[in-house]
């Protein structure tokens, strides 16, 4: 008799499919979603900024207020299929958007690592990347900040395995304890 490994619950379900603990798994935690953005008057393009949204947590890259989050910020998209299908700033690599277009998880999302911390070693989240939140910074200087890296992806994490297997968190604060030289 032969075992077969289950596949995973993101690879065979749709997003109407997901119950709300696998939809809530989902996220990366990498808080890109989180980072004001500017739409052009004219054309309605979207660009991205590095000011994070008044109730993001610039280090842990969540939302400080998630379930009363719309009352605080009204403009505050939720995530549902239907959003996801209609909005088109969302990162490549958001994992709701991943799932949409068919396709699978990169390696450092923490459902694939077992680490939540993969998605700021390599890079992917927002975590040092934040440059003010939104409240403490006038209005006219929002243009100032436009940026292209929220759609893009950092070297390392287009892989769809890793190149060296994740370093944990507690192994990486034993790797970097201090050495005398
Ligand atoms: S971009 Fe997607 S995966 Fe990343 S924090 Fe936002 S909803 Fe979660
Ligand atoms: S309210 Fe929370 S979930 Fe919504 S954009 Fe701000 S930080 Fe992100």
């Amino acid at each position: 008799m032969t075992s077969e490994i289950a596949e995973p619950f993101w690879r065979t379900k749709s997003l109407e499919e997901l119950d709300s603990a696998e939809w809530e798994s989902l996220c990366d935690g990498c808080g890109r979603c989180c980072l004001v953005k500017l739409q052009d008057e004219d054309t309605e393009a979207i660009a991205y900024t590095d000011i994070g949204c008044k109730l993001l947590d610039e280090d842990g890259c969540r939302c400080r207020d998630y379930p009363n989050r719309q009352a605080v910020v009204p403009d505050c998209v939720r995530l549902t299929p239907q959003t996801v299908r209609a909005i088109d700033w969302l990162p490549t690599s958001c994992a709701y958007r991943l799932v949409e277009e068919g396709r699978d998880l990169y390696w450092w999302h923490h459902l694939v690592s077992g680490d939540r911390d993969t998605v700021h070693q390599v890079g992917v989240s927002v975590r040092g990347k934040v440059a003010v939140l939104e409240d403490d910074l006038p209005l006219q200087d929002f243009v100032d900040h436009m940026v292209r890296w929220p759609l893009r992806l950092p070297r390392g994490a287009t892989r769809r395995t890793p190149k060296t297997p994740p370093v944990s968190a507690a192994a990486a604060a034993s790797a970097a304890s201090p050495r005398k030289r």
